[in-house]
């Protein structure tokens, strides 16, 4: 089996071709808008676009041209993913790394920052109060070195989160992962766990870039990075995020590197990432680079990319974080954004309400977006979105290849459609404030009667008359 250690760090790889990249998108300077018509009219035939598409509709400038672009976004958006956005919370359990990356305050040089690792205990405590507020679905997150117990941490705590029941259906009941790269029997152990979504992100694919960034520690080996995925693939994991960190490098290079991540996992595995992230840098303690990006994304860059991503790959789910504020996600949503998180703390235990006094020490980088959980519902519910805090296709088994079969042709919308105004209906009914409740309820009924199915209808009476954990 391969360590890192058996991963020459060179800048050859089979699976990013630089060379290519520059090639492409300097073949796609030139552009002409009606091959641009020809190509976005392609795409609403929602199989997705070529690499050398995708180049071309990233090179444009011409805000006319844009708007076509977008328009064209917010259709694909709507027929795959309709107006449903599922949403989540980051648990941060530890912030102790061993690793330098240059943008992260948990970086093992930052002497400034509190580290701190949550007990079993504090766990326990932590997703107490994430039901509290509503949530479902956790995405747990650590920095790179464990305590004592190794991986055990990383596993006691998942099954600590799963068990944790606030009674009558008020449980965790999804748990994806952030975690660094592990080896094929550990990435086994992590499945076993019944996690959801395995998510590692290259950060930057550009390699001069990725060893300017990443000056110490495991990370600093690209390559065992890059291949973490298909490691996970190998133990059995069929459903993974990946993700760019943008503002490192240039963000038409690093899409067209993504599409090239890719391209070579649909040849080795037969299918791509459920999610691609779309985190940006953000301000965090002690960094310079995290203040002054070395290549920023501007919010118009930021709107063509996300537009373009969900042309590119129509049905590989888009997650915004908490790091982009109210009015960016808004426009986000409407151009290809299926999942945000909300709510959110980076610190590890930010979520009890006795740890005021430790935030601000130990978090990961400043959020953009601070508000609680049902001021983002709210929010959401007004801009039209119905919030989905479903988890039925992982535990019906509808993942990695079965997932796509069922999404390819749209089947999916019949079950997360439904899934998610059941889902949402038991967060208005148990946690809601009057005001989003009030909202919320009309926007469900509305929807409620578009739908002519009497199972489903039965189902959402099941909800309203108190039973739980309802879905198709
Ligand atoms: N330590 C693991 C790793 O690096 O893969 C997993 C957890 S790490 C805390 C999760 C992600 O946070 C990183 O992959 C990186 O993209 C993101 N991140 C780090 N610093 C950031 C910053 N200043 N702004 C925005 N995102 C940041
Ligand atoms: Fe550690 Fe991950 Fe932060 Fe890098 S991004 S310093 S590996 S927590």
């Amino acid at each position: 089996m391969k360590s890192s250690l058996d991963y020459t760090d060179d800048r050859d790889t089979l699976i990013i071709n630089d060379s290519k990249i520059r090639q492409t998108l300097e073949s796609c300077k030139d552009i002409d808008p009606k091959e641009i018509e020809e190509i976005l009219q392609e795409a609403l035939l929602l199989k997705g676009i070529s690499i050398e598409q995708t180049a071309k509709l990233l090179m444009i400038e011409d805000e006319h041209l844009l708007e076509s672009v977008y328009e064209t976004a917010r259709k694909i958006k709507d027929e795959i993913y309709g107006q449903r956005l599922v949403l989540f919370a980051p648990l941060y359990i530890s912030n102790l790394c061993a690793n330098e990356c240059l943008y992260c305050a948990f970086r093992a040089t930052n002497k400034h920052l509190k580290r701190k690792y949550l007990t079993q205990d504090e766990i326990a405590e932590e997703v107490a109060a994430l039901i509290d507020q509503g949530q479902k679905r956790l995405l747990v997150v650590a920095g790179e070195s464990y305590p004592q117990e190794g991986l055990n941490y990383v596993l006691n705590s998942i099954k600590t989160v799963y068990s944790v029941n606030r009674g009558s259906g008020k449980n965790i009941r999804r748990v994806n992962v952030n975690l660094a790269p592990l080896e094929v029997d550990e990435f086994k152990r992590l499945k076993d766990a019944q996690i959801g979504t395995y998510q590692l992100f290259q950060e930057v694919y550009h390699y001069d870039t990725y060893k300017k960034m990443h000056v110490g520690g495991r990370k600093r080996n690209y390559k065992y990075r890059l291949h973490a995925i298909d490691r996970a693939f190998q133990a059995g994991i069929d459903d993974v995020g990946i993700g760019i960190l943008f503002g490192l490098y240039d963000y038409r290079y690093e899409i067209i590197a993504l599409r090239q991540h890719i391209a070579h996992l649909e040849k080795y595995f037969g299918m791509g990432p459920h999610t691609i992230s779309v985190p940006r840098l953000e301000p965090a303690d002690e960094s310079a680079v995290a203040s002054n990006p070395p290549s920023p994304v501007s919010d118009r860059d930021f709107k063509k990319l996300i537009a373009v991503l969900r042309i590119s790959v129509p049905y590989t789910g888009l997650i915004l974080s908490t790091r982009e504020n109210p009015k960016m996600r808004g426009e986000a949503l409407s151009l290809g954004i299926s999942q945000i998180s909300a709510g959110s703390r980076t610190n590890p235990g930010g979520y009890r309400v006795d740890s005021k006094d430790e935030k601000g020490t130990a978090d990961q980088f400043s959020l953009g977006d601070t508000r609680p959980l049902d001021e983002v519902v709210y929010d959401v519910v007004k801009l039209g979105y119905i919030p989905s805090f479903c988890t039925s296709c992982y535990r019906s088994g509808r993942t990695g290849l079965d997932f796509m079969e069922l999404a390819k042709p749209g089947e999916i919308r019949k079950f997360c459609h439904p899934n998610a105004l059941l889902t949402f209906t038991e967060y208005l009914v148990d946690y809601a404030s009057e005001q989003t409740k009030k909202a919320g309820l009309q926007l469900v009924k509305e929807k409620m009667a578009q739908i002519d199915s009497e199972r489903i209808h039965k189902k959402f009476q099941q909800i309203i008359d108190g039973e739980r954990d309802i879905y198709v």
